[in-house]
This record gives C-alpha cells, structure tokens and sequence, in this order.
C-alpha cells in the first residue's frame, strides 16, 4: 500500500535593516564599498570596546512585528550566541534568545482557495557576521579552497530573523508567504530585502509526513538559500529525496543541507549530532530592551494598508492570482491609478506588471489625454494592447470621439429619417425612446461619435 505524503516546511528569514549605521557601533553601512573599510574597535572586538544598540533597528524590528500580528516584548533581552568562526570576531554573535522582541503573530495570505495562514514564532533582532570569501578551489567553499579572506564591513549589520511556525504545506505556498513577506518588509521601508545582494536569505527547514499523521519526522535545514526559484526548487528536491528515502524504507536524521541548482540534488552539510551548543547567556554589555508603549504606537500608526488586505481587496476587481503578482511585485498602486482613470482593472494590471519603466505618472497622462479624446472602446483597446508592447497616444488618437456637430449632424438626420415611429414615440412624452436613437446614430459613425454630443443634439432636433 502507497502512502500519500505532504510537505511541512517552516522558514527562518534574515532581513539586512535599513539603517545608517551599524547595529552595536557607529561604522557606516555601505553595500559595495571596498573591503575593511568600515571597522571600528567595536566590530572588529578589540578588549574594552563596548556595543550601543541602534535604535533605528529597534524601531524597524518593532514595525515588521506590528506588521506580522506580533506581540511587542515590554522587556527583550540580548544573548551572546557562542561560537567560533574566522567572520566573528568576538567569538560570539549578540541576538535575542529567550526574550525576542517580537513574540507570536500570525499572516493570512488570502488565495482563492481561503486565507493561507502562516504562524510567526517568533522576530528578533541581532547582528550578521562578516563576509568569508573562500578563493581557489573548485566550488566556491571553504573546502578545497586556496585560502579565504574577511571583509568586516559587513561585520555588525543590523538582521532581523523572522521565524515562522512549521505550517506551510508545499514549495509554491512557501514562495507565496515569502515573497508576500518580502513586499511587506520591503514597504514598511525597514529593509531593501534584496536577495541578489544578499539583504534578504532564508534558512527553510523541510520535513515530510503521511497525511494525517500527527507529530513531526526530523526535516532537513537548507541554509542561507538567497533566491526565490531556488528555495522552491530546493524545497522540491527535499521532498522528493525524503519521499524516496522513506519508500526504501530508510529512517532520516535532522540535518543541513545545501542544494546545488545545477544538478538539483542536495549534499548534506552536517547532521544533528555535530550541532553546536551556542551555551546562550544574557550579554552583560547591554541593557534590555523595553519599548515604551507610546513608541509602539507610534510605530502603529506609521504602518499603512498592508499587502495581504490589498490582495482581498483587489482580488474582487481581477482575481486571486493577478491580484497576488500585482501586489507581490508591487505594482498595484499603477494598476490602481490607471483604474482611476477609466482603464478597465484587467487591462490597468497588465499595464502595471508590463509596463514598468512606463509608469506610473505617464500611463496615468496617456489614460487622460485618451479618455478626453477618445471613445471608450479605442481607451480600452489601446490599455489592453499595451500589455504586450509599449503604447503611445498617437496610435489610438485617429480614434478621436467625433463630437464636431456639422459633421454628425447628417447621420442624426438619416436615423430620425429612418425611425419615424420611434420619433413620435418620443414626441408623445416617452422620452426612454432616446437611448435606442443615440445607439442608432453611434452605430452609423461606426462607434466613433460623442454620445454626450449626440444626445444634446438629438434632444435640440427632437423639440417639437
Ligand atoms: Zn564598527
């Protein structure tokens, strides 16, 4: 007898915090500036130096927990994690253990299928380690390397971790949250949470499990996974080897893995029984940290409407998937301007997802200049073109609504010629009777008169 699997995966994601300075010092934060030019005694640990916390990295971490449904810890500790490393050169790295600052919350990402709802465990704050580039070598890895080099800069970056509960069940509901996470870190203006530059990573920890089996079986960590189509493949390969592993009826310990995109496959890192113990302990260095509740609310009230409401919302307009990519990639605000104007929603999100470099402010200028010269159809029709090539008002504006009276005026008369009953109709006090005589004349000029200017005219020829 087969059994049927699923997937339960859980993520811990790192956010690189949008701050000037560093977390624990004043050394400048500066993507891309040459190596080891941002070191202080501070970050580099020489005996004496001691951390200030950055208070811009607090607030940020509050917001994103306000965000996420989180609860504001009134009294957050930071721990020294112990362990040892060449890119940590105090030996240990202060994060928040047993006291994060931001407790359990809760994130719907709503589908068409219900809200998928993602529990958040926990988000806290804490400082990244340095750069290790390993140089020689064939892989890119420590082992087999020639040698290795540390760029400090990157040595006491501000990092949130955001922890979630084991509650998402495959590789595309996985990609969903994080990149829904990703817009929502990346709105609120507390981090670029730019994966290609490495301000935004994930560890995802995957397990499988027989449907309805209760309980966990030991999942596998990929670590440090820093692009979206990786971590689903990633996900993928785990699921699939797990599966498989089971089926031949082998038992599976907990360890990390890394996953190598070109043959598809994971290597394991290291299994549980070579874990560190990071003998965690309060850093005696600094104070905890307990916001005062007129801070969280202020922080409350800087949090606008999130992406998730706005995938509800715009969801009614053009679906649960368009509104989902619109809203992911950041693109609503366009679709929504552009629907403002008069665009169909459909048509305005396709603008907004294709026509990046377009917009916002000159789609919205085009939409007007078209909607005060052309008819309805031809503003439609140019809009819904527009998602495969870049539109110009010159090509719709042949289109012009024809609202010069010498020229429609012979087409109202050949349709007041040709309806006499309807005329009379009208005449006798039916007055309902004009919209058939506006729709006749629209139909003569092949769609392209006035219809405001028809009407008044019609009204001005019909007065008895
Ligand atoms: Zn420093």
């Amino acid at each position: 007898m087969s059994v049927e699997y699923e997937a339960v995966i859980g993520l811990e994601v790192h956010a690189h915090l949008k701050t000037r300075t560093k977390m624990f010092c004043r050394c400048a934060l500066e993507y891309g500036a040459p190596e080891n030019t941002h070191t202080c005694p501070v970050c580099l640990a020489h005996p004496g130096a001691l951390p200030v916390p950055n208070e811009r990295a607090i607030e940020h971490t509050i917001k994103l927990g306000l965000a996420l449904g989180c609860e504001i810890s009134e009294h957050a500790v930071f721990a020294r994690k112990n362990y040892f490393y060449p890119d940590l050169p105090k030996g240990y790295q202060i994060s928040q253990y047993e006291a994060p600052l931001c407790g359990r919350g809760v994130v719907a990402v709503p589908t068409a299928d219900g809200d998928e709802v993602v529990g958040i465990t926990r988000a806290h704050l804490e400082e990244d380690a340095a750069k290790t580039v390993h140089a020689g070598g064939a892989t890119g890895r420590s082992v087999g390397a020639d040698y290795s080099l540390v760029d400090f800069n990157r040595g006491g970056t501000p990092l949130l971790e955001i922890v979630t509960e084991p509650d998402l069940r495959s590789a595309e509901q996985a990609d969903r949250f994080l990149r829904l996470l990703r817009q929502t870190i990346v709105e609120l203006g507390v981090s670029d949470a730019e994966m290609e530059k490495g301000t935004l990573r994930a560890d995802v920890n995957v397990s499988v499990r027989a449907h309805g089996e209760q309980g966990f079986r030991p999942r596998w960590e990929l670590k440090n996974m820093n692009s979206f189509t990786f971590i689903r493949r990633g996900i993928e390969a785990a699921v699939r080897e797990q599966v498989a592993a089971y089926e031949r009826g082998e038992t599976l310990v907990q360890s990390t893995y890394d996953y190598d995109p070109d043959t598809d496959r994971l290597t394991v890192h290291r299994s549980k029984e070579e874990a560190d113990d990071y003998r965690y302990f309060p850093e005696p260095d600094l104070v905890p940290v307990e916001p005062p509740p007129e801070l969280v609310e202020r922080l409350r009230a800087q949090i606008g409407d999130l992406p998730a409401a706005r995938i509800a919302r715009i969801a009614a307009e053009v679906g649960h998937e368009l509104a989902y990519e619109l809203v992911a990639t950041g693109n609503d605000a366009r679709a929504a301007l552009l629907a403002g104007e008069g665009v169909e929603w459909r048509a305005a999100a396709n603008v907004a997802m294709n026509q990046a470099p377009f917009l916002p402010e000159n789609a919205a200028a085009l939409a007007q200049i078209l909607r005060a010269n052309v008819t309805r159809d031809a503003l439609q029709a140019s809009f819904a073109a527009a998602a495969t090539r870049v539109i110009s008002a010159d090509d719709y504006l042949g289109q012009t609504a024809v609202s010069d009276e010498s020229a429609l005026e012979p087409a109202i008369d050949a349709v007041l010629a040709g309806n006499p009953q309807q005329v009379e109709t009208y005449r006798g006090g039916k007055e309902g009777v004009l919209g058939f005589l506006v729709g006749q004349v629209m139909k003569e000029t092949g769609g392209k008169a006035d219809p405001k200017v028809v009407n008044r005219l019609l009204r001005e020829k019909l007065r008895p």
